[in-house]
């Protein structure tokens, strides 16, 4: 099997591919509610709530837009510190939407008393925060900005997209106090792209009873309406929504916890390797993604040529985002990526940078 270590999409198990395969199911059908109630209740330890949650037929950044839209009457406060952050923001704007950007430089985390500040001046109805910003490797200290905004100002929502961590690290969206929680499925989740998994507090769904014009396809008192009914608005993803089905079984039969420790342990595997050839890593100690990592590329390795030699045996690995290009390289070790992958994968590299 090709190996992609790239940050989705990543490789998905032939026993997920092959679930799509079966037969189609009208959705307005018992048979498809049953399906869509027990897969929705199977990835409820994945978000850590006991509220709701939909799949929606999607990439993740529908789901961004459905925050803004729903959450935002006035003006939010965008934390930026990469390239999702900013996309964030983006949507926001574009959706007509007044957002104030907090920026940080990409190498430095969200720190959480700068965003409990901008939130005791600022009056915002909901913050946007990037849990595992994919294009640095940075991981964001959510739990500590969802308790600083808690503090600054109760009111206000904490939005949380954890497109390239949630299935991989532990998230406790419940406890740490998160209104809205987003994550797509071609990452962590290692399945194909096509769904997006969003779970929403209480307090942030009564919230958007009050914002007009929050569209269609993802007003999420429509997603809820049909959602108390164990379905969606419009034609679902029914093969996506078996393969999460699936999955879902070997991800809770892994274990959370195992699942955890197995990212964890490939993130060290990962680091260590990149400071032992020499090479830095981007994303500052303490604060280094356990899902993906950005390499300071200090030997000036063509990764071009890194990459053409990687997939001729079978293997894929990232450059840096936009303006880290070259500069930095990026190995994904999420999903059912195993050590011995990662051990392949950093043998080939090691060769090349003999050769080279
Ligand atoms: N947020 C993060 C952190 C991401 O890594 C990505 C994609 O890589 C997105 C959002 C956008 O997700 P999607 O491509 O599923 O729309």
């Amino acid at each position: 099997m090709p190996h992609m270590f790239i940050p989705g999409p990543v490789d998905v198990d032939p026993e997920v591919l092959q679930a799509q395969t079966q037969p189609m199911l009208p959705h307005r059908s018992r048979e498809f509610e049953a399906l869509y109630r027990q897969t929705v209740e199977k990835t409820r330890p994945i978000f850590g709530t006991n509220g709701r949650i939909y799949i929606t037929a999607s990439s993740g950044t529908g789901l961004q837009e459905a925050a803004v839209r729903n959450f935002t009457q006035t003006r939010i406060l965008s934390c930026i510190n990469g390239a999702f952050g900013k996309r964030w923001h983006t949507v926001a704007t574009t959706n007509g939407k007044l957002a104030e950007a907090l920026e940080f430089e990409w190498a430095v985390p969200v720190n959480p008393s700068v965003v409990a500040e901008a939130v005791r001046r600022g009056r915002y109805e909901a913050v946007t925060i990037v849990h595992n910003e994919t294009s640095t490797g940075v991981q964001n200290p959510v739990q500590e900005i969802a308790a600083a905004v808690h503090e600054a100002s109760p009111q206000t929502l904490v939005c949380v997209d954890a497109v390239s961590s949630l299935g991989g690290v532990e998230i406790e969206m419940d406890a740490w106090g998160i209104d809205f929680l987003l994550t797509s499925s071609q990452k962590c989740l290692a399945l194909p792209p096509g769904l997006g998994l969003a779970a929403v507090s209480d307090r942030a769904l009564e919230y958007a009873t009050q914002v007009p014009h929050r569209g269609w396809y993802f007003d999420l008192l429509r997603l809820e309406k049909h959602r108390l009914k164990d379905s969606t608005p419009a034609t679902p993803a029914v093969s996506l929504i078996y393969a999460l089905d699936r999955q879902m079984d070997r991800i809770l039969k892994e274990g959370l916890e195992k699942r955890f420790t197995r990212h964890r342990l490939l993130g060290i595997k990962v680091r260590e390797w990149a400071l032992g050839q020499g090479f830095g890593l981007y994303a500052p100690e303490g604060f280094q993604s356990n899902t993906v990592t950005t390499v300071i590329n200090r030997h000036k390795l063509d990764v071009g040529a890194l990459n053409a030699y990687l997939q001729n045996r079978g293997m894929r690995i990232a450059n840096g985002y936009g303006p880290l290009k070259n500069e930095t390289f990026r190995i994904a070790h999420m999903g059912e990526t195993q050590a011995d992958d990662i051990e392949t994968l950093l043998t080939a590299i090691n060769e090349f940078i003999s050769k080279h």
